[in-house]
């Protein structure tokens, strides 16, 4: 992405705030005009001066009259640059803010829009996303800043410099005018040379965030393992990498830096030599005072141009992560299908026809896939673990599109319903479902924000976990992380019976609970399967065996399909997994057991 393209997509952030960049820009000039206050008054002083001094009738009055002008002058410059530095300072940083606030959020808004293929897609790891937005966000609004308020006025002063300078003397501004461009040259082959390594810069930050966030999120598994040396190595490397690039970047920058320091201070030698020179010479208009006139002017010149370094760096940065930003922020085809279909009730009967699916990473976990779904029956998926059955739940959630085949619900191909209308009549429970920061209550409302606290508490009861709430101190207000992995599975049924919706996928929604509880839930979901399309994809053998129909999967292929006891006696990939479970629950001793 070029540095125009950059700032034609940072345009529109910056148009809300253009009155706060005209106040900017206006304080920042006024700014570079009392910058040249200092030279013109030192050098109007050291002449003043020298033709007081030596002269026989020496009147102090004089004297004292040119101090007091000096000082009103400076302190009254003072003052001014005083205000204006902080009108400047403040307006800068606020805009500088609002930008930034607006590209995080617009970015935000961004990202819940995309398909969950964005989300599992290589590259796109948390915290690999998280170092990108971050990253990009920061660098963009100094970019903001650099452009529409730096760079301006910095120029103007340093034009302006030079325009006195060849006001003063024609030679002594060639001679600076002849430095400027050598300096913007050095400037230049630095940031080409910087911008190769700051690239590799930003794949390591990436690697280093989501190695961090990897290692928090299996802080138990590495512990319990005593994996800490092992994990500790493997950032060791990314760490020595990443230092190998930090020290490569900050030689070349600390050799160029001190190439353009020679450059300034050969310039400042230059202009002293020459005016010295022409002063002596007795040229017209030279006096002592032009030497340090020239000099403060010079400075005036090269002072903004090496601020340029500054902004170069910035920008370089900018143009590095501003690709990956507006990727994401610019990316209309990650965007979710949304469709418009809105029927005015769900029957909730599917119709899967020859459905093929292959995940963004090439994966492909469905081959051919055919079922029917129907209404007021609980349809169980069964196979071993990796055969499809999640895959197909993701399908009917419209969280992904098959690759050839055809999904439909109630007729309607689910392409053309209205996405969130389709997943506000669809309630989803996973094995393993995500509790938000925040309380019991808050957590459960989650199903139906608008639910009162009554309703709340019979969707707890109803997912057997009020009582259990009840015995807490806080009771329904307590921290909902805090909850063990079987309650916290009772609260996602909680929200799922809030929702109340006429589709219910149950993903091993009994997997981390206990056999008391399992039986409990058994029964709540029996008791709401009226009238309602019920999946459930389950382990538990008498979960399967209490189901309407069953399809059994293998290798992403429904091998085969029925009721229960029917497709038993075909043999199959379901007997195999049946018998294996019934032998795994010992169930004779069982039997035995329970005779006694
Ligand atoms: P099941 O639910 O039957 O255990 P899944 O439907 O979860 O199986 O997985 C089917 C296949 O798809 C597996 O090979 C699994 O590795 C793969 N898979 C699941 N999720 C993803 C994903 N997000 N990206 C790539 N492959 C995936």
């Amino acid at each position: 992405m070029g540095l125009w393209e950059v700032l034609r997509n940072i345009w529109k952030f910056v148009v809300p705030y253009k009155w706060l960049v005209l106040l900017t820009l206006t304080f920042t000039f006024i700014g570079s005009l009392t910058a040249q206050v200092n030279a013109v008054v030192l050098d109007r002083t050291v002449d003043a001066i020298n033709s007081l001094i030596g002269v026989e009738n020496f009147a102090w009055s004089k004297a004292a009259r040119i101090l007091t002008i000096i000082t009103i002058v400076l302190l009254g410059k003072e003052v001014l640059s005083a205000l204006i530095s902080f009108g400047q300072k403040y307006f800068g940083e606020r805009m500088r803010i609002m930008v930034s606030k607006d590209m995080s959020q617009a970015v935000i808004e961004k990202m819940l829009t995309f398909r969950m293929a964005f989300f599992t897609a290589n590259g796109n790891e948390p915290g690999k996303l998280q170092t990108r937005i971050n990253r990009g966000v920061d660098s963009l609004s100094m970019t903001v800043k650099n452009f529409f308020i730096d760079l301006l006025p910095m120029f103007t002063s340093a034009i302006l410099a030079l325009v006195l300078m060849f006001a003063a003397n024609v030679y002594v501004g060639l001679t600076a005018l002849c430095i400027v461009p050598l300096y913007f040259l050095i400037t230049w082959l630095q940031a080409k040379k910087l911008s190769g390594w700051r690239r590799q810069m930003r794949s390591f930050h990436e690697q280093k965030s989501n190695g961090i966030m990897n290692i928090i999120e299996s802080i138990n598994v590495i512990k319990s393992f005593n994996r800490e040396r092992i994990e500790g190595d493997k950032q060791l490397d990314l760490q020595n990498r990443l230092t190998d690039n930090q020290m490569q970047t900050r030689k070349t920058s600390f050799l160029f830096d001190g190439l353009k320091s020679f450059v300034e201070q050969i310039g400042t030698v230059l202009i002293i030599i020459l005016t010295a020179y022409l002063v002596l010479s007795g040229y017209p208009g030279m006096s002592i005072g032009k030497i340090m006139y020239h000099v403060m002017l010079f400075s005036n010149v090269s002072a903004p141009i090496k601020q340029l370094q500054r902004i170069f760096d910035d920008m370089n940065e900018a143009l590095v992560y501003a690709e990956g930003f507006f990727e994401i922020l610019d990316s209309d085809e990650d965007k979710e299908p949304l469709g418009s279909y809105k029927p005015e009730k769900i029957e909730g009967k599917f119709e899967i026809r020859n459905v093929d699916f292959t995940y963004p990473n090439g994966n492909k976990a469905l081959h051919d896939i055919s079922m029917s779904i129907s209404p007021g029956k609980i349809t169980a998926f069964v196979g071993l673990s990796g055969a499809g059955k999640s895959t197909i739940v993701n399908l009917l959630d419209k969280f992904y599109e098959p690759d050839s085949g055809s999904i439909t619900l109630d007729g309607v191909d689910l392409k053309d319903y209205d996405t969130q209308f389709l997943r506000e009549n669809i309630g989803l429970v996973l094995q393993k479902n995500h509790i938000f920061e925040g309380s019991i209550e808050d957590n459960i409302k989650y199903g139906n924000p608008s639910a009162t606290h009554a309703e709340v508490l019979l969707a707890a009861k109803k997912a057997y976990l009020y009582d259990q709430v009840m015995a807490l101190p806080e009771k329904f207000q307590t921290k909902a992380t805090l909850l063990s992995g079987g309650q916290q599975q009772r609260v996602a049924i909680a929200r799922m019976f809030l929702k109340n919706p006429p589709i219910i996928f149950l993903d091993e929604p009994t997997a981390s609970l206990d056999a008391v509880a399992t039986e409990q839930i058994k029964n709540s979901i029996d008791a709401i399967k009226q009238n309602r399309t019920v999946i459930i994809i389950s382990h538990n053998i008498s979960q399967i065996i209490d189901s309407d129909v069953i399809y059994a999967l293998k290798n992403g292929h429904v091998e085969q399909g029925g009721a229960p006891d029917d497709v038993y006696k075909q043999g199959g990939i379901y007997k195999e997994i049946f018998d294996a479970s019934a032998r795994s629950l010992n169930v004779e001793k069982i039997a035995r057991t329970l005779s006694e």
